[in-house]
């Protein structure tokens, strides 16, 4: 099984902390979509991947801002060159403020089940501080028109660590999220990358700053609150009741083929990593020429270990030897170990059956720990 992944790298307006890559210029949508629909035919034709898709993911920047043509256009271009099976998770990446009845009735007839709704926060003074195009009314509002319409296998995302939120004003979210009876909930914290808006906030001092010790105060929160709410936490940054899990998300975690579309998309078959150039007029302008606009990297085993830590260390399940020996050799298991000790001194990692997970403290630490334990 394989999934695909489709860029749309528009978005209405730039977020202040967003650093994807993403054009609030609408004027290329058209002629994107046409780009994109033709590279399907285009990396079908070189077989990066074989197997059958069972998960569909549109991504961004915005896909919600796509009109159904759009839509229908890639939706049938995925099935004249791929096998997509019966019952495959196909999620769109949504926007509250793009989410409307007839939206839903569009998306639904393209075969969308699943939505993941970009919701951040429901207190309107974040919303405005960072730039979305939403207001809080419609963060609740979408949700409950996305389940009269039908499609209840929703995910909302959010953020914590916001410079100067309290853990009051963070519970607050938290309840409002619940409230919304959602199975799925994937909460990030606030990073403030360079060249972004946000970072020239803090330093202009316009905003407060972030603080690691704040953000770990308030994602510990928020596993205390939805586990003990019978919430399944089975990534760092992903929460679901029982049987709800992302199957398009798992499965990235667990070394499954794709191939992705658009311009920055990313594509994985196993023995390479290739990814699309990240400029829109490039991209469209190498398309038409017939081209596929992407670099390449052939992963050594070493590489296929460390993406194996790092991803792995992210689950509830963790690392598991038994993987480690059977496709790369028990001497790593052996150099793991080594590596490892300190944390398990630490209490940020602990032992499972068949290998090492992060504790509940080591949780906030995933990718420095991961770093450290790369062969
Ligand atoms: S809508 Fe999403 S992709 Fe677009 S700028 Fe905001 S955070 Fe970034």
């Amino acid at each position: 099984m394989a999934g695909i992944y489709v860029h749309i790298p528009f978005c209405k307006k730039a977020c202040h902390y967003c650093n994807f890559h993403f054009s609030t210029t609408h004027s290329l949508l058209p002629q994107m979509v046409q780009a994109i629909a033709q590279e399907m035919e285009l990396q079908a034709r070189l077989a990066y991947i074989h197997e059958p898709i069972e998960t569909i993911y549109l991504g961004g920047g915005t896909p919600s801002l796509l009109n159904h043509e759009q839509l229908q256009l890639l939706f049938t271009q995925i099935h004249r060159y791929f096998t997509v099976t019966p019952h495959a998770e196909i999620t769109l990446e949504a926007n509250p403020d793009d989410i409307n009845h007839l939206q839903l009735q569009h998306w639904k007839a393209v075969g969308i089940n699943r939505l993941s709704i970009g919701i951040q926060s429901f207190q309107e003074a974040d919303l405005r501080w960072m730039n979305r195009a939403h207001t809080a009314t419609q963060a609740v509002h979408c949700v409950t028109l996305a389940q009269q319409a039908g499609i209840t296998n929703i995910s909302i995302d959010l953020m914590y660590g916001l410079p100067g939120a309290s853990n009051q004003h963070w519970l607050q979210n938290i309840e409002q999220a619940l409230a919304l009876q959602v199975p799925h909930i994937s909460a990030y914290a606030l990073t403030v990358e360079e060249k972004t808006a946000l970072h020239k906030m803090i330093e202009k001092g316009k905003i407060s700053p972030v603080y690691d010790e704040h953000q770990a105060e308030q994602f510990h929160l928020l596993v205390h609150i939805l586990e003990s709410n019978g919430w399944y936490h089975y990534e760092i940054s992903n929460f679901c009741k029982p049987g709800r899990h992302s199957q398009h998300n798992s499965n990235y975690w667990k070394g499954v083929h794709y191939v992705g579309f658009g311009p920055s998309a990313h594509s994985f078959n196993g023995v390479s990593r290739q990814w699309n150039i990240a400029n829109n007029a490039l991209y469209i302008t190498a398309i038409d020429n017939n081209q596929l606009p992407y670099e390449i990297e052939i992963l050594t085993p070493l590489q296929q270990l460390n993406e194996y830590i790092m991803t792995s260390l992210r689950t509830r399940q963790g690392i598991q030897f038994s993987h480690i020996s059977t496709n790369f050799g028990q001497p790593f298991n052996e150099k793991l170990l080594h590596a490892v000790a300190p944390f398990i001194q630490q209490g940020l990692v602990q032992s499972t059956n068949d290998g090492i997970q992060l504790t509940q403290r080591g949780k906030f630490f995933a990718d420095g720990i991961a770093a450290a334990l790369f062969q």
